[in-house]
């Protein structure tokens, strides 16, 4: 019995009529696939990005060198010199990350008092050589001007979990 199913389902073309059927039927569903770089899928305020350096709304960096970043960061990727200002204030003269060794756990977020280093949210910053990856304060300060809209919105978003 089993057989002559078989044979009459080979004769009429069953499986092939059964799939050009659910070809039919996905056709009409939303599609699950993007057209990438073109578009691009949703990124929760959480993600952990490439880093950014962020200022205060009058132009004044935010980092006030306190070095908790870097002596929490597990890669040792940061590397930090500071010295005070002539006003007194403590700025850093030297903030480099390096990229290739961080693990993108977000510590040195975590731990900054003044949300100054962040993880923002570009993901598009591949490089063709290991130089490239070597952030210093002026990239990092460069990423923070580009990205602080966003960076800002994400970090409001988020402030009512924290
Ligand atoms: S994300 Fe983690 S590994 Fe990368 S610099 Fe920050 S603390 Fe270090
Ligand atoms: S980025 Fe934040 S944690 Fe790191 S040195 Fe500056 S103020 Fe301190």
């Amino acid at each position: 019995m089993a057989f002559m199913d078989r044979a009459v389902r080979r004769v009429l073309l069953g499986e092939i009529a059964q799939g050009l059927a659910l070809t039919f039927q996905y056709m009409f569903r939303p599609k699950v696939t993007l057209n990438y770089p073109y578009e691009k899928g949703p990124l929760s305020p959480r993600f952990r990005g490439e880093h950014a350096l962020r200022r205060y709304p009058n132009g004044e960096e935010r980092c006030i060198a306190c070095k908790l970043c870097e002596a929490i960061c597990p890669a040792q990727a940061t590397t930090i010199e500071a010295e005070p200002r002539e006003d007194g204030s403590r700025r850093t003269t030297r903030y480099d990350i390096d990229m290739t060794k961080c693990i993108y756990c977000g510590f040195c977020e975590e731990a900054c008092p003044v949300d100054a280093i962040v993880e923002g949210p570009n993901f598009e910053f591949a490089t063709e050589t290991r130089e490239e990856l070597f952030y210093n304060k002026e990239k990092l300060l460069a990423n923070g001007d580009r990205w602080e809209a966003q960076i800002a919105a994400n970090i409001a978003a988020d402030a009512p979990y924290r």
